[in-house]
């Protein structure tokens, strides 16, 4: 059992800030009554405990106070992606087999036809309370959160988030980032995702306020750093780079108050690290994934230019391995084992052994350094095989990355009668690229065989829903 996160965080903080969005502010005591009323409002609805509820509604104080109501009542929360195409919502919808979902009013059109209630944000609020006591303890086995895998590799998968797989989440980040009494997070990440709920859920459990956001837009979180309003934020490689080209457009650095950007969901360029550092920025890069409910190693600031390239060491109470490594530096599949891994999927995957012997395989291939350090590789199914050489994808992306006329790149490999496979490199220009150019700056970092044997300049990456690169579509772009 664990403590209910909302009432004990609103006795024990009533008056701390606890969310501020658009000018608008909550504090600790605010959120407990409201998602107290909202629950009674659900439990009016025949929600109850263990019920299985979507959630489809983008970043705004109501989905927070939705989320709030679900945790007071303890039901299953699916949490989808609002990038997801009809067709996907649909698949989601049913494969998760819920009891109802829940979505704002501006979004009830774009969901798919459905046999299952649908309650809007406006319906639930004009509805009567039933009179209900919330429990001041929650089952650590319960699953708390539903969320889907990006899909980036394959089908995504429905992952089970259990109370204390959350719990585990924020204890260990707090080992990790510390807590100051002036802490506050910039969200721009969504909620649906773990990215986003990890950082709702350790500001409740560690007292520190969030300042909400409903979109990543560069010019406004650059002046919320310069003027040092917050201390931390979470950011993908994608929207880094964006806020690091603000910064250097205004030829500004960031506040000293502001402590760390955590820079996860995939792998960050080196040359995006180096740059932040000169406009004071120190940037965090971790390594985690759904199933692990977020970040399980992080590579601390004081390791950062030591480290360069690294995941870091794993968060306390995490275990890593790589599977069939003897010494340090053996590439192996990473293997995780702690209290954040989920117990399980749902829906088609349900069946799928998730872990064995309590070890999550992750599919991604990386490597500990003779410090216990995690290099994450790539991920195994994108790995090319070229002449019987092992080539990751990721190592020529980063290289790449770093050419001033470049914006995104990805690789994959081709098919080649000679060789197998060959990389092949697919570029959003900046500005004026030359493909011969690109090759004579790739032949002078990297070995022959890994030089892309095609450059193609396209105007769009295909992204995921997480915006995540699907490298298994470059090759459609052809
Ligand atoms: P699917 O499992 O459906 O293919 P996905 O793995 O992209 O989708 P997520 O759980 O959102 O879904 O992403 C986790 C993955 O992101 C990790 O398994 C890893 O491949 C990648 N990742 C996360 N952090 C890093 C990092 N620091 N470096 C490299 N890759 C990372
Ligand atoms: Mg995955």
């Amino acid at each position: 059992m664990v403590p209910n996160w909302i009432t004990q965080r609103a006795m024990m903080s009533p008056h701390r800030t606890a969310l501020r969005f658009e000018g608008e502010a909550w504090t600790y005591e605010q959120l407990n009554e409201i998602s107290q009323h909202y629950a009674r409002k659900l439990a009016t609805l025949g929600i109850e405990r263990g019920s299985r509820i979507a959630i489809y509604a983008p970043s705004t104080p109501s989905i927070i106070h939705m989320m709030l109501a679900c945790m007071q009542l303890q039901c299953e929360m699916v949490l989808l992606n609002l990038r997801l195409s009809p067709y996907e919502l649909a698949y989601q919808i049913d494969d998760a087999n819920v009891d109802a979902i829940l979505t704002d009013d501006t979004l009830c059109e774009k969901l798919p036809e459905t046999t299952v209630t649908v309650y809007r944000f406006s319906a639930i609020e004009s509805t009567a309370e039933t009179s209900l006591q919330m429990d001041d303890t929650w089952d650590e086995q319960a699953t708390m959160t539903i969320m889907y895998t990006s899909g980036t590799t394959g089908f995504p998968k429905g992952v089970r988030q259990t109370v204390g797989n959350h719990v585990a989440v924020a204890t260990a980040s707090l080992y990790n980032t510390g807590l100051r009494d002036d802490d506050a997070w910039l969200c721009t990440m969504p909620l649906f995702h773990i990215s986003g709920f990890s950082m709702l859920v350790k500001c409740l459990v560690q007292g520190v306020r969030l300042d909400l956001y409903q979109k990543f837009d560069e010019a406004v979180v650059a002046t919320e750093l310069i003027n040092g309003t917050v201390t931390h934020m979470s950011a993908v490689a994608v929207t880094l780079e964006r806020l690091l080209t603000e910064l250097e457009a205004r030829d500004a650095v960031v506040s000293p108050k502001f402590q760390m950007i955590l820079a996860g969901g995939g792998p960050v360029p080196e040359s995006y690290l180096l740059r932040g550092f000169e406009r004071g920025i120190q940037t965090a890069q971790t390594y985690g994934m759904t199933e692990t409910s977020s970040q399980v190693a992080t590579l601390s600031s004081k390791d950062a230019l030591r480290k360069i390239g690294s995941a870091g060491q794993p968060l306390f109470f995490n275990h890593l391995r790589i599977d069939g490594a003897q010494k340090p530096g053996d590439v192996g599949e990473i293997c995780v084992k702690s209290a954040q891994v989920t117990p399980g999927y749902i829906g088609h995957f349900a069946e799928h052994q998730s872990t064995t012997e309590g070890w999550l395989h992750t599919g991604d291939v990386g490597y500990l350094d003779d410090e216990g350090y995690l290099y994450v590789v790539d991920r195994r199914s994108d790995l090319i095989i070229s002449g019987g050489e092992n080539i990751y994808p990721a190592e020529i992306e980063n290289v790449l990355a770093a050419h001033p006329a470049i914006k995104e790149v990805g690789v994959c490999g081709l098919d080649s009668d000679e060789w197998g496979q060959v990389p092949a490199a697919f570029i959003v220009a900046k500005n004026e690229a030359q493909c011969a150019e690109l090759e004579a700056y790739c032949n002078e970092r990297l070995a022959h065989y890994k030089v892309p044997k095609s450059f193609h300049i396209v105007k769009q990456l295909p992204r995921n829903g997480s915006n995540k690169l699907m490298r298994r579509y470059l090759k459609d772009l052809l």
